[in-house]
C-alpha cells in the first residue's frame, strides 16, 4: 500500500488531482455542518446579485436563492450520485463479468451476447431511453447511469477472468475441493480487483458528467433541489445577461472531473504491475555505457576470442545501485568451454547479457571494464557493430525456451528469420538451412516439424529449436544461459551431449552458465566460481573438482550429490548472498564462511594465482586439500 501511494506521489499531476479531489470531497462532507444559507429559500427581490455581494459571495440566481449555498450541496449531491453509480456499475458489471469468464461456455455465450446487445445503443441515447421509461428522478437518473456502464465494467473484467480462469493455482483449489462460490471470491477476486479499482477510477469523472448532463435536460433532480447539471439547466435562460450563474457550476463541473481523471491516470499507472517494473520505459536497444572517465582499456589477449576484463555493471534504482557485476575478468578461446558457476542472485546472467550490451537500461549500466572479441573493445561500440555481431558471432541460449520462442510463429519461420536477419539469401533457401540445423540438433522429422509451433514441441526439443537458432548463423561464441535448468536430467544429458557435440564439430567457443558442478563436470574445460558480482575462483575443471581452493567453491561443491557415492551429509551453506547494493567491506563470502578472520573483512581481496593456472580470492586458500 506504501509502495503504492509512493509511486501515486511520484506522479506530480496525479497528486494534484488527489488534492483537489480531497478538498472538494471534505468540504462537501462537511457542507451540512457550514453556516450556509438555506439553498432552497427564495428571495425574488435579490434575484441574480452579482458575486462578492454582501451576503451572497458567489451572487444569486434567478430566484434569489444564494449560489454558493447551492454549489455546496449540489456539489454533494453531484459527486454522491457519481459515486454511487460508479460503484454500482463495478460491481453488478464485475459480478457479470466474472461469473461470465468463469463459467465459459453457454453462460458466457448469453450473457455477453446480452452485453453486446446494450453496448450496441449510443449511451447517452440508452441512458435517455431509461429514464423515460422509469421516469424523470434523481434516482431514476442513477439506475440509467449505471446501468449503461455495467457492458463496460462487464467486458473488461470477463476478459481478465478468462485468462485467470484456467491458471493452475486456480486448478490447484479445485483440486482442494473448494466451491466454485470460494473460489470466485478468494482466488479470482483478489486478482481482477486492481482492475475494477483502476476502471471505476477511470469513469467516475465520467459518470459524474453523464448524471449532470441528464439533471441538464430536466431529467435528473428535480427543482428545487440542486445538483450541478440542474444548476446550469436553470441558469441557461440567463446565461448571456447573468453569466455568473453559470460559470459557477461550470467550473466545479470542470474542477472535479479533471482532478478525477488526473488521479485516475495516477492510480492506473501506479497500480498497473508492468509499470512497477519499469516495462514501459523501453529499454535502449544497447546499455548505456558510463566508464569513468580517463578510462583506458588494457591490452587484450591475443589468443581469447571473447575475453572480459574488469567488467563492471551497475543498476540504479531509484537512489540504490545494485553492483551486480563487479569487476569480472574472464577468457574464452576458440573451442573452449568454460563454465560460470554460482548461486542464484550472484550476477551470472547480467555478466553474460553485459557482453553484448544486452543489459535493460534504463536502469542497467556498464561502468567499467572491457569486453574484447578478438581484441576489439565492444563496451561502447557504435550499435550498429553490436547488431551486426549479436545472433551472427555470438550467440545466445536461455533458460526457458517456451519465454524465447514466438508462440504464434512456426519454428520454421523463426529459424528462418534469424538466418534472413543477418544473410541476404532467399526464403526457400533459408528454410532449406533451417530444417538443416533441426537435425543438427537431432529433431527427428526435421522436414514436418519445421512447420510446427512452440507448443506442438515438448520442452526437451523446444531447447533444441532455441540451440538450432543460436547455431544458425555460425557463430564462433555461444552463451549458454542455464540452458538446461527447466529440463529433466535425461533430457539435460541429450542436451549436454549436443552442445559438446557441436563443439567439438564447429570449433565453437562456449560459455556456459550454470548453478549445477554436475554439468561443469561434464561439459567444461575450464570453470569460474561466482559469488556476489565477482570471480572467486578461476582454473581448470580438473584442478578444481580435485581440491577447491576457495572456501565458497568448497562448500557449493558438498551441496553436490553423488550417485552410488554412499550415504553422505548434504551440506547446505547457511546463510543467503549479501544483497549487491550494499556490499560489505573485504571478502563478500565472510559472513557464512567458518574460516573467516578480521583480516578477511577489511580491505579489497584480490584474485591472486595460485599455480600455473589458477587464481583464487582469497587470503587463507585450502591449501591442505591441494596437496593432499
Ligand atoms: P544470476 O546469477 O542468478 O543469473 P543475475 O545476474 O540475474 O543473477 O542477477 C544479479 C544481481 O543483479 C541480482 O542480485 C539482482 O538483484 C540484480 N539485478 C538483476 N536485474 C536487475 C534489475 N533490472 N534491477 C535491479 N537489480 C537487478
Ligand atoms: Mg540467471
Amino acid at each position: 500500500m506504501s509502495a503504492f501511494l509512493k509511486l501515486l506521489a511520484r506522479n506530480q499531476l496525479a497528486l494534484a488531482g488527489l488534492i483537489v479531489m480531497g478538498i472538494v470531497v471534505v468540504l462537501a462532507l462537511l457542507t451540512p455542518l457550514l453556516p450556509l444559507a438555506d439553498p432552497d429559500v427564495t428571495n425574488t427581490p435579490a434575484r441574480f446579485t452579482p458575486p462578492f455581494s454582501e451576503g451572497a459571495w458567489l451572487g444569486t440566481d434567478h430566484l434569489g436563492r444564494d449560489l454558493l449555498s447551492r454549489l455546496m450541496w449540489g456539489t454533494r449531491l453531484s459527486l454522491a450520485v457519481g459515486f454511487a453509480a460508479a460503484t454500482i456499475a463495478a460491481t453488478l458489471g464485475a459480478a457479470i463479468g466474472i461469473i461470465s469468464g468463469f463459467y465459459g461456455g453457454r453462460v458466457d455465450n448469453i450473457i455477453m451476447r446480452f452485453v453486446d446487445v446494450l453496448m450496441a445503443f449510443p449511451y447517452i441515447l440508452l441512458a435517455l431511453a431509461i429514464v423515460a421509461a422509469l421516469g424523470p428522478g434523481l434516482m431514476n437518473a442513477l439506475i440509467a447511469v449505471a446501468a449503461v456502464n455495467i457492458p463496460f465494467f462487464a467486458r473488461n473484467i470477463r476478459g481478465i477472468t478468462v485468462g485467470i480462469a484456467h491458471k493452475e493455482f486456480v486448478d490447484a483449489a479445485r483440486l482442494a475441493g473448494l466451491s466454485d462460490a470460494k473460489i470466485i471470491l478468494t482466488e479470482i477476486l483478489p486478482n481482477v480487483l486492481p482492475v475494477i479499482v483502476i476502471a471505476m477510477s477511470t469513469t467516475v469523472g465520467w459518470m459524474i458528467l453523464e448524471t449532470a448532463g441528464l439533471s441538464f435536460l430536466g431529467l435528473g433532480s428535480q427543482p428545487p433541489q440542486a445538483d450541478l447539471g440542474s444548476m446550469l439547466g436553470e441558469a441557461r435562460n440567463a446565461l448571456i445577461t447573468n453569466p455568473h450563474t453559470s460559470i459557477v457550476p461550470g467550473v466545479m463541473i470542470l474542477i472535479i472531473v479533471m482532478a478525477i481523471n488526473l488521479l485516475g491516470d495516477g492510480v492506473r499507472d501506479a497500480l498497473d504491475p508492468r509499470l512497477k517494473s519499469g516495462a514501459l520505459n523501453r529499454p535502449l536497444p544497447a546499455t548505456l555505457v558510463a566508464r569513468p572517465a580517463g578510462y583506458t582499456a588494457p591490452a587484450p589477449d591475443g589468443e581469447a576470442v571473447l575475453q572480459l576484463a574488469g567488467l563492471e555493471t551497475q543498476f540504479h534504482v531509484g537512489r540504490r545501485t545494485y553492483r551486480a557485476v563487479g569487476g569480472v575478468d574472464l577468457q574464452i578461446s576458440p573451442g573452449e568451454c568454460v563454465g560460470l558457476i554460482g548461486e542464484s542472485g550472484s550476477g551470472k546472467s547480467v555478466t553474460a547479457l553485459s557482453i553484448m550490451g544486452l543489459v535493460a537500461s534504463p536502469p542497467g549500466k556498464i561502468t567499467g571494464g572491457s569486453v574484447f572479441y578478438k581484441g576489439q573493445d565492444l563496451v561502447g561500440a557504435p550499435y550498429e557493430r553490436l547488431r551486426s555481431l549479436r545472433g551472427r558471432r555470438v550467440a545466445y541460449i536461455f533458460q526457458d525456451p517456451l519465454a524465447t520462442l514466438h508462440p504464434l510463429y512456426t519454428v520454421g519461420d523463426q529459424l528462418i528469420e534469424a538466418v534472413r536477419c543477418h544473410r541476404n539469401v532467399p526464403k526457400s533457401e533459408a528454410r532449406a538451412h533451417a530444417i538443416e540445423l533441426l537435425r543438427a540438433v537431432r529433431i527427428p522429422n526435421a522436414a514436418d516439424r519445421v512447420d510446427s509451433y512452440p507448443h506442438e514441441l515438448s520442452g526437451g526439443m523446444r531447447q533444441r529449436v532455441g540451440i538450432a537458432m543460436a547455431l544458425a548463423n555460425d557463430p564462433e561464441v555461444i552463451i549458454a544461459d542455464e540452458p538446461t535448468t527447466a529440463l529433466d536430467v535425461t533430457v539435460q544429458a541429450q542436451i549436454l551431449t549436443l552442445l559438446d557435440d557441436l563443439r567439438r564439430d564447429r570449433g565453437l567457443a562456449i560459455l556456459f552458465i550454470t548453478h549445477d558442478f554436475g554439468v561443469v563436470a561434464q561439459l567444461c574445460d575450464r570453470v569460474a566460481v561466482m559469488y556476489a558480482g565477482r570471480i572467486v575462483e578461476d582454473g581448470t575443471v580438473d584442478d578444481i573438482l580435485a581440491a577447491p581452493a576457495h572456501p565458497y567453491t568448497k562448500r557449493l561443491m558438498a551441496c553436490v550429490p553423488e550417485l552410488g557415492g554412499g550415504r553422505r551429509r548434504l551440506e547446505a551453506i547457511p546463510g543467503l548472498p549479501p544483497v549487491v547494493d550494499n556490499l560489505p567491506d573485504g571478502c563478500a563470502f565472510a559472513d557464512r564462511c567458518d574460516k573467516a578472520r578480521d583480516a578477511c573483512r577489511q580491505g579489497t581481496i584480490p584474485l591472486d594465482p595460485l599455480g600455473a593456472t589458477r587464481r583464487v580470492r582469497c587470503i587463507d586458500p585450502e591449501l591442505q586439500e591441494a596437496s593432499a
